[in-house]
């Protein structure tokens, strides 16, 4: 239920930067999933432990992988330069959120080049009142900002 939530989290947060700029809907999906697609480097535990171990927080979570989402956003919209932007920026608040939010298994953001990791000694656990706090803010920033659109399940996305 947790890792549910901090996944959650994690489109919310992306959901809030995409909406920093008035993006036509694909950039907007673009920035979304450069904060959310890092985790599809957990799909190894469908296969094993050991799968899952060897690419988490490795294969979608590095510079490479962030170079890619990077180039989409650039080649993949009419205003490449903001949306690649906010692509990293995305991208790289899902990193922050993942060392200092839940602690875990290290990034490794330079995988596979070098086996530098990335992590805090200090990080929250996922159940504790600091996740808590920003799961509740970027739920009520969500919130803030479809009442703010005027944005409805029915109408998710405005064309600016
Ligand atoms: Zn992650």
């Amino acid at each position: 239920m947790l890792s549910a939530l901090h996944f959650l989290t994690h489109v919310g947060i992306s959901w809030i930067v995409a909406d920093l700029a008035r993006l036509p809907p694909r950039g907007r999906w673009i920035v979304v999933l450069a904060g959310t697609l890092p985790d599809l480097d957990g799909i190894g535990i469908l296969w094993s432990e050991h799968a899952y171990a060897a690419a988490h927080r490795a294969a979608a979570h590095g510079v490479f992988f962030a170079a890619l989402i990077i180039a989409v956003a650039v080649l993949g919209t009419d205003r490449p330069w903001l949306v690649g932007a906010l692509a990293a920026i995305s991208f790289h608040l899902h990193l922050l959120l993942d060392v200092v939010g839940t602690g875990g298994m290290p990034i490794r953001y330079l995988w596979p080049l070098t086996d530098w990791q990335w992590s805090y000694g200090g990080h929250w656990v996922l159940a504790s009142w600091p996740n808590a706090v920003v799961m509740t803010v970027t739920a009520l920033g969500v919130v803030v900002i479809a009442w703010r659109r005027k944005r409805t399940p029915d109408r998710p996305v405005i064309d600016y």
